[in-house]
C-alpha cells in the first residue's frame, strides 16, 4: 500500500508538473477540493467529453443532448427530494477534530477485510504453485471463511443500519469494529449527524427580495424538467435519450484524494425514458454497453468491476457503479441506475404541470420510467491519468516517465522536431505543422536535444514525434517515433496524415462500440 501511495503522490505531482491540474488558487494557498485543469488537462479533459459525447449522441439515434443552467428554480430540489435528504452521515474525531464520513469508514473497514481474503488466497497460491485450486481453497479453508463470515455479517448491519438511516447504529459499528481515526489513532468519537451537501446563495438583491438558490448538486435535475421540451419539440418517441455534460456542486464533508472528491466537478449524465415495466431490461442493457465504452479504452479489462448498491437511493429500484482500480483501491467512475417514474413524477405533482407520454402503440398515457447513466468527468480523467503512468526503465540504465494515454485521448497528438535550429529544417518543420494542425493537435518543438524533446513528449502523453533532418530535404521523408514502444521508422511526409489518423481519431475508438 505504502508503495502505491507513493505512486500515487509522483501522479499528483506529475499532474502539476506538466501542466494537467492544479489547486485552485493556488497563490493564496488554495482552496479545499477546488481544481483548475492546465494547458494539457483540459485537452484531456475535452477528449474525454468528446468521446462519451459522440458514443451517446452519433452511435445512437434516439439520444439527443442539452444544456440546461447550473441556477435552477428552488422548488426543483425540494421535488427531488435533494433539500430533505441530500445528506451523508459525518463524524467527528473529538482528539484530531478530524471529520469523516460514517459510512466511509465502515466502507474501508469491509475493503480491509476483503484485503485480507487477498493476501490469504495470494500466499496459498504461491505455496502450492501449479496445483492451486483456488475456487476450493475459498471455500474450505477455515482462515479465509472466518474473515467471510465476518465481512458479511458487518456488510449485512451495515446496509440495514444505512437503509433505516439509523445514526446510532452507524456510530455503534464503528465503536464495535474498533475503527480508531487515522491522525489521531484513537476511538474517541461524536455521534454521527445527517450534513446536506447542496450549496445555497441567493439570487436578486435584497431590496427586491432576493431568492434562495442552490448549485445543482447534479446535472439530472436539468433533463427531467426539459424533458417535455425535447419531447415535443423533437417529437421523440420511447425509448429516448437526453445527455448532458455540466458543472456540479458538492459542499462535500471530506475533501481527498486530489480530483476524486470535488466541491466543484463534472458530471457526464443521459437519462433514458422507457415504458414502465421495461426498465430493468434497459437497465442491464446500459450496464453492459457502459462497460464497453471504458473497456473500448484499453486501459485493462481487469481493471474494472460492478458494485450493487447496499442502499437504494430514495428514487431508485436497482443501482449498480462501475469501478475502477486506482491506485487508492476500486472506487466508483460512474454510476447507472433505475430512477424509476420518481423525479417526472415529483415534478408533476410540484409544478402542476402534466408530464405524461401518449404512447401511440399501447394507446395510454403514461408517466415514463428512466434508466440514468451518471459518470463524473473528473473521476473518468483520474482513472485514465493513474492507468496511464509508468516510470520506465529502459535499456543502458536510463528512464523515462511515459503517460501511455489512449492516442484518441491524448492532449497533443504529435510533435515536429527538426533536427537542428538552422539549414532550414526549422521551415521545412513549420510546414509539416502548417498541414497537419486542421486535424490533429500538433506542437512544435525545437528546444534542447532531440532525446529531451522526446521525453517531454512522453511526460505529457503525445502518440507521435516527427523529426525533420537533412534527409528530409532531399526525399520528403521524416523519422516518425512511437511513444510506446519509441520505434522509430522513416516514412514519407504525404503519408504522415494517414498514419497518424489511423491511431489518433476518435473514429477508430467509436467504431469499436459499433
Ligand atoms: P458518493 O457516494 O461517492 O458521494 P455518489 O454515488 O453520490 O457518490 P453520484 O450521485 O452517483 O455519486 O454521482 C455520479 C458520478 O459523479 C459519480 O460516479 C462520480 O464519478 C461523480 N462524482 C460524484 N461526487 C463527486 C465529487 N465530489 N467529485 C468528483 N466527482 C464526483
Amino acid at each position: 500500500m505504502a508503495q502505491q501511495d507513493d505512486v500515487f503522490k509522483k501522479i499528483v505531482s506529475h499532474a502539476k508538473e506538466y501542466g494537467f491540474v492544479f489547486q485552485s488558487s493556488e497563490i493564496y494557498d488554495g482552496l479545499s477540493a477546488v481544481y483548475d485543469y492546465g494547458q494539457n488537462g483540459v485537452e484531456l479533459k475535452n477528449n474525454i467529453k468528446r468521446y462519451w459525447w459522440d458514443a451517446m449522441t452519433l452511435l445512437n439515434e434516439n439520444i439527443v443532448g442539452i444544456d440546461s443552467a447550473i441556477f435552477m428554480h428552488p422548488t426543483i430540489w425540494k421535488a427531488s427530494g435533494h433539500v430533505d435528504a441530500f445528506n451523508d452521515p459525518l463524524i467527528d474525531n473529538r482528539d484530531s477534530k478530524k471529520r469523516y464520513r460514517a459510512d466511509v469508514l465502515i466502507e474501508e473497514e469491509l475493503a480491509k477485510m476483503d484485503d485480507k481474503v487477498e493476501k490469504e488466497v495470494a500466499k496459498a497460491r504461491k505455496r502450492f504453485g501449479d496445483n492451486f485450486d483456488e475456487a476450493l481453497f475459498r471455500e474450505t479453508n477455515p482462515r479465509v471463511q472466518e474473515i467471510i463470515e465476518k465481512r458479511n455479517a458487518l456488510h449485512e448491519r451495515f446496509a440495514t443500519a444505512l437503509n433505516d438511516s439509523n445514526l446510532e447504529e452507524l456510530r455503534q459499528i464503528i465503536i464495535d469494529q474498533e475503527i480508531v481515526c487515522p491522525i489521531s489513532g484513537t476511538k474517541n468519537w461524536t455521534d454521527v449527524r445527517q450534513f446536506n451537501l447542496m450549496f445555497k446563495t441567493e439570487m436578486g438583491s435584497t431590496a427586491e427580495g432576493a431568492m434562495n438558490v442552490y448549485l445543482r448538486p447534479e446535472t439530472a435535475q436539468g433533463i427531467f424538467v426539459n424533458y417535455l421540451n425535447v419531447q415535443k419539440t423533437g417529437r421523440m418517441r420511447l425509448p429516448f435519450g437526453i445527455a448532458q455534460i455540466g458543472k456540479a456542486f458538492r459542499n462535500e464533508i471530506v475533501a481527498r484524494q486530489f480530483i476524486f472528491r470535488m466541491r466543484e466537478f463534472e458530471q457526464m449524465e443521459m437519462q433514458f425514458f422507457v415504458r414502465p415495466g421495461e426498465e430493468l431490461n434497459w437497465f442491464a442493457k446500459w450496464k453492459e454497453t457502459r462497460l464497453k465504452w471504458h473497456k473500448a479504452l484499453g486501459l485493462g479489462d481487469h481493471k474494472y468491476r460492478y458494485h450493487d448498491h447496499d442502499k437504494l437511493a430514495h428514487y431508485a429500484n436497482a443501482a449498480t457503479d462501475i469501478e475502477f482500480e486506482m491506485p487508492f483501491g476500486f472506487k466508483e467512475v460512474e454510476g447507472i441506475h433505475s430512477r424509476t417514474n420518481f423525479d417526472l413524477s415529483q415534478h408533476e405533482k410540484y409544478s402542476g404541470k402534466n408530464i405524461k407520454y401518449f404512447d401511440p402503440e399501447l394507446n395510454e398515457s403514461y408517466v415514463p420510467y428512466v434508466i440514468e447513466t451518471s459518470i463524473g468527468v473528473d473521476h473518468m480523467f483520474l482513472s485514465v491519468l493513474c492507468s496511464s503512468y509508468e516510470e520506465q526503465k529502459l535499456e543502458g540504465g536510463d528512464t523515462r516517465v511515459v503517460l501511455h494515454l489512449p492516442a484518441p485521448l491524448a492532449p497533443v497528438k504529435c510533435a515536429v522536431m527538426p533536427l537542428v535550429r538552422k539549414d532550414g529544417l526549422p521551415e521545412k518543420a513549420r510546414e509539416i505543422v502548417n498541414s497537419l494542425k486542421f486535424d490533429f493537435s500538433t506542437h512544435y518543438e525545437e528546444k534542447d536535444s532531440i532525446g529531451k524533446r522526446y521525453r517531454r513528449q512522453d511526460a505529457i502523453g503525445t502518440p507521435y514525434c516527427i523529426t525533420v533532418d537533412h534527409q528530409t530535404l532531399e526525399d520528403n521523408t521524416v523519422t516518425l517515433r512511437e511513444r510506446d514502444s519509441m520505434e522509430q521508422k522513416r516514412v514519407a511526409i504525404d503519408d504522415l496524415h494517414k498514419l497518424i489518423h489511423e491511431n489518433v481519431s476518435l473514429n477508430a475508438l467509436l467504431r469499436k462500440l459499433g
